[in-house]
């Protein structure tokens, strides 16, 4: 590593109380309160969206999502079929692995089902293009930034985002000096790219890969908890890393305190979209499985806005609760690694 460049980054370290600062920033539940944000977002729209799609597959004679739709797989994590029932949503079972602990939707939508969802979905793509949303994002995005470039060895690095959306992170990484690309299967970003100058392909895992990339850095965010496959997604980002390159994930986090209380209210879960839930230790286990050592995990997003408003008995994304339960604190969220995602730096190591 260039000497200057390490002692740069020394000074830069940031420390638990700096990164709460910073992380508090892009948390909506303490900029905007949780009802204003969900409503200035049109999450509110969302929401009722997915309450009146959610059962589409749904056999009302079994309880469970209709087989013609739907494939069976063991767990994503280590393949054991072994596994207990937690709870079923909308027809799909959601389980806990017996052998490694990760909590999975065994039964998820074949791939024509889910052409078809991602074709026909639009409200989470309205929300993700809100300006409140974007800025917040850009917050979230140049942390996600800082935090990676404390473990890479120069300024100037090879960026790419995997699932980057509108590419707010890449934006922020393109105006600091970085060459960076943007892969995303949904076209309807495409605009917001090319307005930004972001190169981009419509790709997405498994990749076309071309052995000609390899990045310094990959990020992912809010995208494995998606994939059918997300030891297969590692597997890929390890071959397009340069040696001792690094990758950025980013998931929700199931030992979340929101999770936690919520269980099978929290929107996190569907059975449709969202099919594994990691936390700090089945995403540590993906990694290192997939040749990556760990160098560092975090939580973000502290959610309280809703904890405080199901605590308090009304609806935990729309209430407006001001009785702020004293002992529900950032730092006691963060202290714990109880907020909404996972955040994890791993680096290629063999
Ligand atoms: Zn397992």
């Amino acid at each position: 590593m260039d000497q200057e460049y390490k002692e740069f980054v020394m000074t830069q370290r940031l420390s638990f109380e700096e990164r709460i600062k910073r992380k508090n920033e892009f948390d909506a539940s303490l900029v905007y309160g949780t009802k204003e944000f969900n409503i200035l977002t049109q999450r509110d729209r969302h929401i009722e969206d997915r309450q009146n799609n959610d059962d589409y597959w749904l056999d009302s004679s079994s309880g469970f999502v209709r087989e013609e739709c739907t494939i069976h797989r063991k767990c994503p994590l280590c393949g054991s079929e072994s596994h207990e029932l937690i709870f079923v949503k909308s027809g799909f079972k959601h389980v806990r692995c017996l052998d490694c602990t990760l909590v999975y939707v065994p039964r998820i939508l074949n791939e024509k089902e889910y052409e078809k969802l991602y074709e026909e979905e639009d409200s989470w793509g309205a929300v993700l293009e809100n300006e409140h949303q974007k800025k917040l994002q850009s917050l979230e995005g140049a942390y996600s930034l800082d935090v990676a470039s404390l473990y890479a060895d120069k300024a100037q690095l090879n960026i790419c985002d995997i699932g980057c959306g509108p590419g707010r992170l890449l934006h922020i990484a393109k105006e600091r000096g970085n060459c960076v690309l943007g892969i995303e299967p949904n076209k309807r970003y495409n605009q917001s790219l090319d307005e930004l100058g972001i190169p981009h392909i419509n790709d997405f895992f498994p990749l076309n890969l071309n052995t000609h990339q390899s990045f310094d850095i990959i990020f992912t965010l809010n995208t494995l908890e998606h994939l059918p496959d997300p030891k297969g997604a590692i597997e890929d980002i390890y071959k397009i890393l340069k040696p001792e390159g690094l990758v950025y994930i980013s998931v929700p986090n199931i030992d979340a305190l929101v999770t936690r209380v919520l269980k099978y209210k929290s929107g996190v879960f569907g059975g449709h979209s969202h099919i594994q839930f990691f936390n700090a230790a089945t995403l540590s286990q993906l990694v290192k499985e997939c040749g990556f050592e760990v160098l560092e995990y975090e939580t973000i997003i502290t959610e309280l806005g809703v904890l405080w408003n199901d605590l308090n008995f009304q609806h935990p994304y729309l209430g407006d609760s001001k009785d702020n339960l004293g002992f529900l604190t950032p730092e006691m969220i963060y202290r714990n690694h109880l907020a909404r995602n996972v955040n994890l730096v791993a680096r290629k190591v063999n």
